[in-house]
């Protein structure tokens, strides 16, 4: 589907294109109603009763930029289950937590979380321009938790700055380019001039959901304060259309490093041949793929989660068979607070005495044989025999 499909979208047919294409006017006409979104989907009953709940619902937002990408007619279509509520959202599993990667308890100061000795996740806003409906963090998400308040981030940052060993900042929220360029660069500015602060990383679905928030001055930002990186969020091939490409041509040509993160999803993203076409999209357009996170268990996201083989066969079916860069880790996150905990189909078929046998991408068996260097001054880390799981 073609992403100017959307003139065939009445309410939309006779928008210029100048004023399509702008973050304002994509932010200022979201969908937020289930009127709005009537006009442009053939609703389910269950997409209408769950959108038009009254309680306990997750905030529903959709830039008509991801809207025209939907398929009015099918209620399985990727992009449109991603965005759109279904009434499973209301049925609650044993499994499901508000905060499943308990960051509330981890919080030092108010939106920073401290979870691992050299590195921070600071929360400097809620709002997002599309609203996922997986989305991790629903409990602060479009809310007023106040992390965008600026008193709130300066005691973010200050916390970073009395803490030397920080020495990666992940800019994250809701979505840290709906703030301003001009707000952007005050947070990017004040980070930087903390000396142990070696780089940041800015988390944003943007450059993917509403493309056009990508402009040279935005790119003009982000070149000043290099090095900044950027962890994107691509799940599904068909969010690479030719705006997008042009998004991540624009970062990518102003030196900032990309890489994506998907979140596996049943239905969506659940074939190793889907992942490997949104990876392989990926590389065409210089997004390096990072991580696949098994969904975790938030509230009222039971429908989307797949058993955690699938993660496994996934990556079986991409590592050796395709390009190594098109291949991303696999990560549980730990419920509780245990971090991002990567699972790898097992290629270690027996371990003894410094013998390894292995297995190839495509099944066949190799011995590799340590050295065996018991000698005074010896450098050799030996392997627990206990990381290791034998089959
Ligand atoms: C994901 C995450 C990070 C960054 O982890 P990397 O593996 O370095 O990308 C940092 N802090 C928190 C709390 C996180 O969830
Ligand atoms: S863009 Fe990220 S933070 Fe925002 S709703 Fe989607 S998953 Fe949540």
């Amino acid at each position: 589907m073609s992403w100017e499909t959307f003139r065939r979208i009445p309410i939309w047919k006779d928008v210029p294109l100048e004023q399509w294409e702008t973050y304002r006017w994509q932010m200022t006409n979201r969908i937020q109603t289930v009127e709005q979104l009537r006009q442009v989907i053939r609703l389910t009953p269950s997409e209408e009763h769950a959108v038009t709940r009254k309680s306990g619902r997750f905030i529903m937002g959709i830039p008509p930029y991801w809207a025209a990408l939907m398929d009015p007619e099918d209620p399985t279509c990727p992009i449109r289950r991603q965005a759109v509520p279904v009434e499973d959202e209301y049925r609650l599993s044993p499994n499901d937590m508000i905060d499943p990667l308990a960051e509330d308890s981890h919080m030092p100061v108010p939106g920073l979380v401290h979870r691992y000795p050299d590195r921070v996740l600071l929360l400097v806003v809620e709002v997002c321009s599309m609203y996922c409906r997986f989305c991790t963090r629903s409990r602060v998400v479009g809310t007023s938790a106040g992390f965008s308040r600026p008193a709130n981030i300066d005691q973010a940052i200050d916390y970073i700055r009395a803490h030397r060993k920080i020495r990666d900042v992940l800019i994250s929220g809701g979505d840290p380019l709906t703030l301003s360029d001009e707000r952007l660069d005050e947070v990017l500015t004040k980070l930087s001039m903390i000396p142990h602060v070696e780089f940041v990383r800015i988390g944003t679905r943007n450059p993917v959901t509403l493309p056009y928030r990508v402009t040279e001055s935005l790119c003009a930002v982000l070149k000043k304060h290099k090095p900044v990186w950027m962890s994107l969020h691509f799940n599904h091939p068909k969010e690479v259309t030719p705006p997008v490409q042009r998004s991540c041509g624009m970062l990518a040509d102003s030196g900032v490093p990309l890489g994506s993160q998907t979140v596996l999803m049943k239905g969506i993203n659940d074939r190793p041949a889907i992942m490997k076409k949104l990876f392989h999209e990926l590389l065409k357009i210089r997004v390096r793929p990072y991580y696949i996170y098994q969904c975790d268990p938030v509230k009222g996201t039971s429908h989307f989660r797949t058993p955690v083989a699938t993660g496994l066969a996934i990556i079986e079916k991409l590592r050796g068979h395709t390009t190594g860069y098109a291949v991303p880790t696999f990560v549980v996150d730990g419920p509780g607070g245990g971090g991002k905990i990567p699972l790898m189909p097992n290629y270690v078929v027996a371990y003894k005495d410094g013998v390894w046998t292995l297995r190839n991408f495509a099944g066949k068996l190799f011995t590799y044989k340590e050295e065996q260097t018991n000698g005074a001054g010896s450098r050799t880390v030996s392997v627990e025999p206990s990381y290791v799981l034998i089959q």
